[in-house]
């Protein structure tokens, strides 16, 4: 058994007289340890499937079974629990809480978890140790992202959900803050997800699942990843 699977989803949004159907009949596996990109064109479904691993919105319809267990039938309580203490999630516009500074965000984040990471290692790790106090005003776009990063992992979560996570940043900056989450997911045995529009990012990942209108077009399992830099 895969480390996550999705089976038969379905998602349909009613909007009005109207149904728009988001995911249409999604399945695909993962391995743990695995960095994997969700490929496609805006409004392809790729959000919904990620807000679907992620615990913040349920399928019509299917199974979203990680390591075993189906997310998809879970309460709101346990879907609180689920996103706290086993998803890191990694935005494009970073969502850092300004008036707090680099470590205060991060031990924020860690604080209502038990088996989090030491704060100032993370951040050491993905070399924001001389900004530690520092807030998030006072650092580069790559800067924030790098500190995004590292309250994702300081989680200690089994999954890393990344949506668009270079989208606001410059080419060479990206593929900075790429390089470094692939690492990072690497080297914490992290099972990181990636959604992008940018085909050149998908070069990095070991597998690559194209949502196109919103279905599974392909699945391209990468043999020798590129790495991002
Ligand atoms: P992508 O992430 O690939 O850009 P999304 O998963 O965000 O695509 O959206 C897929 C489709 O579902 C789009 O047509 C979008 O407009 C629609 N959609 C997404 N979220 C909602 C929602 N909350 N209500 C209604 N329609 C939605
Ligand atoms: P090469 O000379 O092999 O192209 P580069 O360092 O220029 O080496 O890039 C390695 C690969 O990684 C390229 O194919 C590049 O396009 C890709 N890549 C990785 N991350 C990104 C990114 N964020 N944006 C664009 N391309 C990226």
């Amino acid at each position: 058994m895969a480390y996550i699977e999705v089976k038969n989803e379905n998602k349909i949004y009613q909007m009005g007289e109207t149904q728009i159907f988001a995911n249409r009949d999604i399945n695909f596996e993962i391995e743990k340890g695995k960095i994997t990109v969700i490929l496609g064109p805006s409004g392809a479904g790729k959000s919904t499937v990620l807000n679907m691993l992620g615990g913040m919105d349920s399928p019509s319809s299917g199974q979203i079974l990680i390591d075993g267990v189906d997310v998809a039938k879970f309460n709101d309580r346990q879907l609180t629990l689920y996103r706290r203490n086993d998803v890191g999630f990694i935005f494009q516009f970073y969502n850092l809480i300004p008036n707090l500074t680099t470590l205060e965000n991060v031990e924020l984040a860690t604080s209502l978890v038990k088996d989090s990471l030491d704060p100032k290692e993370v951040l050491d790790q993905v070399g924001l140790s001389e900004r530690m106090s520092n807030f998030p005003s006072q650092l580069s776009g790559g800067e924030q992202q790098r500190l995004a990063i590292a309250r994702a992992l300081a989680k200690n979560p089994k999954l890393l959900l990344c949506d668009e996570p270079t989208g606001a940043l410059d080419y060479t900056t990206g593929k900075q803050v790429l390089q470094l989450l692939s690492e990072a997911s690497r080297k914490f045995n992290k099972t990181a997800i990636i959604i992008t529009h940018n085909s050149e990012i998908a070069k990095m990942a070991d597998r690559v699942i194209h949502i196109n209108d919103s279905k599974v077009h392909e699945v391209i399992d990468n043999s020798q990843p590129i790495k991002a830099v």
